[in-house]
């Protein structure tokens, strides 16, 4: 119910389509009726011969259709008789009208049949346009709601933390944003389109049953209860089985996501068939339990057309006992009612049907509202400052930091002073914390103990948003977007004019091969940049820093076994990137860590050694040993 609320406010946001809808869903279903109940004058004017309406003054026909008048029969059960009372003065007005009209019907045979020709055919057509408008309309409402909770999770995906990602696998997150939200689709706008629309035709045709014969109604009627309990039991099944289809095709994702990510090491370690099987298993679950939401649902069509057919025979015997028996039922009432019920069948199909698919949807709500109300951010300050420029320095004083409460340290009480426009160093073996150094003095995590200070300030005064602008980072992994190479280094500013990104392409050599691409800076470079190489990426990645001018530059040094031409391109590139900025570097080569005016030595998180080049050789510590290793620092292997 909960859930159904929440929607309900989404809704909320469109009411007055909704609403417009609604008033004329209404119009089409009273013409679809009007043009039902015009089947009844022309029985009357067919079936009744001429003289007959003569001899009988207009207002008062007995022989032609007023036999119930009188005779009809009153109900027992006294809510019944109470709504028949309630009702008689209408539709004896109602009565007096048509038989006045049928009269002078049955005068003017030809001329009403054309009369009423016309008017059905008008009536269908006005009907044909509302109908389409407002079926229009409701789908519109049901599409913008989607959209709206499309692009409502994906902001809260994005805002969320990096353990919020740790904890959640893309392909996860890929089924909640899309899939599951197109369930929610699927749903809402059958709800909009036919759920709105057919209880106001079921109404509708029911108000015309009760006016031809009350007793025939409720007699044809007493499946509605059925249908009902049918409908709630199927529904309840339906939701849960869902729910557990949409967590197979996460899996599914799943593993897609993962074995496309590592193509190239799945190909390397022929691992084709792995994966597939992988796959297979992912897969078969998948199918199978959708083939089972689908057994269950298919079974209800034919149900539901059995009732049908039940309800059907039943009110044939009743009109049959009416007519002949009791003498109640005019011929042209019963074959108009009929025409009637056969309407009736539709919409109540269509609406049972709607239940399945909103059971569906809810399943699919209840995981997408899941990700809504996670909440994992970092905590920013209400009274959180802007940080307008780093002055001074920053410095770490006795950090403390692990990922979560059952984990080891990764960093163990570290105090350091990053002066403003040093160059500092950070290795380490892998897995020494360097990574984790970096995480933390960009705030993607806070500290478990202890504080960073930016100009003697809690990095947790600052507001994210100044903190991160002051920051440029150059990973290992280079994140390119399938884009052009301009909005690559642009990096989503559209304001920035194409000579600042070639100067800073040129500052960050790259220029000279950005030219000889295809189109040059509007070469698409493809998903992950998979159109250049290593060192091109590297080289672009770059540029974008400098593009950025940040304050603080994080460099991740690459490690991949580039060529020397690469190498010193990069080298060259980066001192152009680094030069008067504060710049941290976790430094894989010997060649970088020279230009460090520190070189902070991390093992086991904990800073080890601190100090220039040569005055760490000088202490033959862990910096020399390292060192020795041909100059070239030992993690050969990404480290995040
Ligand atoms: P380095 O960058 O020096 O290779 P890291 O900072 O990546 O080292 O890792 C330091 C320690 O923290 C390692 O023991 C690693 O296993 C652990 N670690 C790193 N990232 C996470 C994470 N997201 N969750 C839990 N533990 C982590």
């Amino acid at each position: 119910m909960k859930i159904i609320l929440r929607l309900i406010r989404y809704i909320f946001r469109y009411k007055w389509a909704l609403f417009v809808s609604i008033i004329l869903g209404t119009i089409g279903s009273l013409l679809s009726v009007f043009n039902i109940f015009a089947f009844k004058p022309v029985l009357e004017v067919i079936f009744t011969p001429a003289g007959k309406a003569q001899i009988a003054p207009a207002y008062n026909l007995p022989s032609v259709s007023t036999t119930k008048e009188g005779k009809e029969k009153t109900f027992k059960i006294p809510l019944f008789r109470e709504i028949e009372e309630r009702f008689k003065p209408y539709r004896k007005a109602l009565d007096a009208r048509i038989e006045e009209i049928t009269a002078w019907a049955i005068t003017h045979k030809m001329k009403a049949m054309y009369i009423i020709g016309i008017i059905v055919a008008i009536t269908g057509l006005i009907k044909g346009l509302v109908t389409y408008l407002s079926d229009y309309l409701m789908a519109y409402t049901g599409m913008s709601i989607v959209k709206d909770l499309r692009q409502e999770i994906h902001e809260h995906i994005l805002r969320m933390d990096l353990p919020f990602f740790e904890d959640r696998s893309t392909g996860q997150l890929l089924a909640r944003s899309s899939n599951d939200v197109s369930t929610m689709n699927t749903a809402i706008t059958s709800v909009m389109d036919v759920g709105i629309q057919s209880p106001i035709s079921i109404i509708m045709i029911l108000i015309l049953l009760y006016y031809l014969s009350p007793r025939l109604t409720l007699y044809s009627i007493f499946i509605v209860p059925v249908v009902g309990i049918l409908i709630g039991v199927f529904g309840k099944k339906i939701r849960k089985i869902s729910k557990k289809a949409q967590e197979t095709i996460e899996d599914v994702m799943d593993v897609m996501q993962e074995t496309y990510d590592g193509i190239r090491v799945v190909k390397a370690f022929g691992m084709e068939e792995f994966e597939s099987l992988r796959f297979l298993k992912a897969n078969i679950r998948a199918y199978k339990t959708y083939l089972h939401r689908q057994a269950i649902r298919k079974i209800f069509s034919p149900l539901m057309e059995f009732l049908g057919i039940l309800a059907a025979i039943s009110a044939l015997f009743a009109g049959a006992h009416l007519i002949l028996t009791e003498g109640t039922l005019t011929g042209a009432d019963f074959f108009v009612f009929i025409i009637a019920l056969s309407r009736l069948y539709r919409p109540i199909k269509d609406l049972s049907h709607i239940h399945l698919e909103v059971q569906t949807g809810l399943a699919g709500a209840e995981r997408v509202f899941e990700i809504l109300d996670t909440s994992r951010v970092l905590e920013e300050k209400p009274d959180a400052t802007h940080l307008t420029s780093i002055r001074e320095g920053i410095s770490f004083h006795n950090v403390s930091f692990r990922y979560n409460n059952n984990s080891q340290y990764a960093l163990r009480n570290i105090t350091v002073d990053i002066p403003r426009g040093n160059v500092t160093a950070i290795v380490g073996r892998s897995g020494a914390g360097k990574t984790t150094f970096v995480n933390i003095l960009c705030r993607f995590y806070d500290p478990s103990e202890g504080a960073i200070l930016v100009d003697n300030h809690d990095l947790r005064d600052y507001s994210l948003k100044s903190l991160r602008e002051k920051i440029a980072i150059v990973t290992q992994q280079v994140i390119l977007f399938n884009e052009t190479v301009r909005n690559n280094i642009a990096y989503g500013r559209k304001d920035i004019p194409l000579e600042a990104v070639i100067e800073a392409a040129k500052k960050a050599y790259a220029h000279e091969f950005i030219e000889k691409l295809p189109d040059g800076y509007d070469t698409q470079i493809g998903q992950h940049g998979d159109k250049i190489s290593g060192g091109e990426r590297q080289r672009l990645a770059i540029a974008r820093a400098i593009l950025k001018n940040p304050e603080l530059l994080v460099f991740d040094e690459a490690t991949s076994a580039l060529d020397s031409e690469a190498e010193t391109k990069i080298q060259q590139a980066m001192k152009n990137l680094i030069h008067g900025r504060t710049t941290i570097i976790i430094a894989h080569r010997l060649s970088t860590v020279k230009m460090a005016s520190e070189i902070i030595v991390l093992d086991e998180g904990q800073v080890v050694e601190r100090g220039s080049h040569d005055d760490l050789l000088r202490l033959d510590g862990h910096y020399a040993r390292l060192s020795r290793l041909q100059g070239i620092f030992v993690d050969s292997q990404p480290s995040s």
